[in-house]
């Protein structure tokens, strides 16, 4: 599949938002420190030219730097104790795994998970609190840790604008029970018998060179 530099340039960032915060990488705290890092990680995939990378490169060390003026204004409130982490629950039938950006530990022992937007710049309470990934990272991170209260935060990086929203008991519970159903039927879907039906996603679809193999497509 062809490489798209949305990806790319989420990527090199994330990749220095979690050095940035990991307790045990000390070498990127400062502007210059993360802008050194962003070009150690830069990811140059799916760019139209060489100029329109640098271009991306100049914004990207842009967001960085307000990023780190930002937090050295006003510090998280948790200490960091997860960045880029695997996490698995097994919930029977499969096994639900996913990596979180961040995970903070705020000072009354709340877990908060904290994933990062690269491409908008602003987030609601209500976006978060309906999210599918925020809602399977709370069960990912209650599985770990069933005694402490999860909430997940959504924090887009261009403007530092960020909302928080937690799952109830019973939300959770039902949460798990529709990914349960959705869980069986794509464990009991007979994908040789399955045709792919052309739709208004089509044209924009990272699978489409995937779906145009089977003979009876016709994307016209
Ligand atoms: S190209 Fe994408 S949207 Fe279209 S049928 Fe295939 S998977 Fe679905």
């Amino acid at each position: 599949l062809r490489s798209k530099h949305y990806y790319s340039f989420g990527s090199s960032l994330h990749k220095v938002l979690e050095r940035l915060h990991d307790s045990r990488d000390g070498g990127v705290k400062t502007v210059d420190q993360v802008v050194a890092a962003l070009e150690e990680s830069w990811i140059d995939a799916g760019y139209g030219s060489q100029q329109e990378m640098q271009e991306a490169m100049g914004e990207g060390k842009a967001i960085l730097a307000s990023y780190v003026e930002r937090i050295e204004e006003s510090p998280p409130a948790g200490v960091t104790i997860l960045v880029e982490k695997m996490l698995r629950a097994d919930l029977g039938p499969f096994v639900l795994i996913g990596r979180v950006d961040r995970v903070d530990e705020w000072p009354d022992g709340t877990l908060e998970i904290v994933d990062y937007k690269s491409g908008r710049s602003a987030i609601s309470a209500e976006e978060v609190h309906h999210d599918l990934a925020m809602s399977c990272y709370q069960i990912l991170v209650r599985e770990g840790f069933p005694d402490r209260p999860v909430v997940a935060s959504i924090l887009a990086i261009r403007s530092g604008t960020a909302a928080t929203a937690s799952l109830n008991a019973d939300e959770l519970a039902e949460f798990r029970l529709s990914l349960l159903e959705l869980g069986e039927i794509i464990l009991s879907r007979d994908y040789d018998e399955l045709v792919p039906v052309p739709n208004d996603l089509c044209p924009t679809c990272d699978f489409l060179p995937l779906c145009r193999r089977h003979p009876d497509f016709n994307l016209s």
